[in-house]
C-alpha cells in the first residue's frame, strides 16, 4: 500500500486558484504527497498570503507561487515556462480556478457570460495548450479540470455557469482520446456543494436546501474534494482518463 507522502514524490504539479478554497486545499495535499507545486494565483498579495501560510505549515514545502492573467494566452505560456524552468519539468496540471455567477438570463450581461467563459473554459485550454508539449516530451502526464455537479443537472439561474463546466467536461473527454497516445491522462472531477467562498456567498437558506436533498446530509469538505484530484494525479489512478468523478454525496438535484 502506497503512503500519501509518497504518492506524488518527485512529482511538479501546476494548480491554477491554488490561493484558497479548493485548491489551497489541493496544493497542501499535493505537497504532503512529495510533489513540488507551482500555484497560480489572480493577485500577488494573495499568492504571498497563500505561500506564507505554507510555509509556516511546512517549511521545506517546494511550492512556488505566480499571477498570469489566466484569460491571456501569452501569459499563461509565459507562466508555464517560468514552472518548467524552475522545476525542470511539469506531471500535473490541475485546472480549479473558476467563477460562477447566478444571474437570470433577463439581467445576464454578453460582459458577465465573456468573464465566466474566459476563466472558466478559456483559462482551462490555455493551460492545457501550455502543459502538455512538456508533458508529451517527458512521456505522460496528468491533466485535471475542476468540474461540477452543474455539468450533471444544469442550474435554475445563472446559465452561463453549467455552461462553461459542461465544456470543461467536453475538453475533458476529447482531450482524454486526443492525449492518450501520448500517455497524458485528462480527468475532471465534479463536486457538489462545497464549503468555500463560493458557497459562502450563496444565501443561507439555500445551502440548507441543497444540504436536504443530499445523502451524506452535508455539504462537502475543500479536503475532500483535495483527496479525490489526489487520487486522478497519482499513479493510482494509472488507468483512469475521460472519467469526470463525481464527489457529491450523491446529490440528487
Ligand atoms: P473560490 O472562490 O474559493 O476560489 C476560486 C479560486 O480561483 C481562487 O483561488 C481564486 O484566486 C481563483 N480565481 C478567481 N478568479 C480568478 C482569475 N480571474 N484569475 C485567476 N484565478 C482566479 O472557489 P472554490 O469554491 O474553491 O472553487 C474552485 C473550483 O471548484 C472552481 O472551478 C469551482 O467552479 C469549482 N466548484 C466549486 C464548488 C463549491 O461548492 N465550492 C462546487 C463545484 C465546483
Amino acid at each position: 500500500m502506497m503512503n500519501v507522502t509518497d504518492m506524488l514524490k518527485g512529482k511538479v504539479a501546476v494548480v491554477t486558484g491554488g490561493t484558497r478554497g479548493i485548491g489551497f486545499e489541493i496544493v497542501r495535499k499535493f505537497l504532503e504527497a512529495g510533489a513540488k507545486v507551482a500555484l497560480f494565483g489572480s493577485r500577488q498579495e494573495t499568492v504571498e498570503k497563500a505561500l506564507a501560510q505554507i510555509k509556516e505549515e511546512k517549511a521545506d514545502a517546494e511550492v512556488i507561487g505566480l499571477c498570469p492573467s489566466l484569460g491571456e494566452y501569452s501569459e499563461v505560456e509565459k507562466a508555464i515556462l517560468e514552472v518548467k524552468d524552475t522545476f525542470g519539468q511539469i506531471d500535473i496540471l490541475v485546472n480549479n480556478a473558476g467563477i460562477s455567477a447566478r444571474e437570470s438570463i433577463y439581467d445576464y450581461s454578453p460582459e458577465e457570460f465573456d468573464k465566466i467563459m474566459t476563466l472558466n473554459v478559456n483559462a482551462v485550454f490555455y493551460c492545457i495548450r501550455a502543459s502538455v508539449p512538456f508533458m508529451k516530451e517527458q512521456g505522460g502526464g496528468s491533466v485535471i479540470n475542476m468540474s461540477s455537479m452543474v455539468s450533471i443537472y444544469g442550474q435554475p439561474a445563472g446559465c452561463g455557469y453549467p455552461a462553461s463546466k459542461f465544456a470543461v467536461n467536453g475538453l475533458t473527454k476529447s482531450l482524454a482520446r486526443e492525449l492518450g497516445r501520448d500517455q497524458i491522462r485528462v480527468n475532471a472531477v465534479a463536486p457538489g456543494v462545497t464549503r468555500t467562498d463560493m458557497v459562502a456567498a450563496l444565501p443561507e437558506e439555500m445551502v440548507q436546501r441543497i444540504s436536504s436533498t443530499i445523502p451524506l446530509g452535508r455539504v462537502g469538505e475543500p479536503e475532500e474534494i483535495a483527496n479525490a484530484v489526489l487520487f486522478l494525479a497519482s499513479d493510482l489512478a494509472s488507468y483512469v482518463t475521460g472519467a469526470v468523478l463525481s464527489v457529491d454525496g450523491a446529490t440528487q438535484v
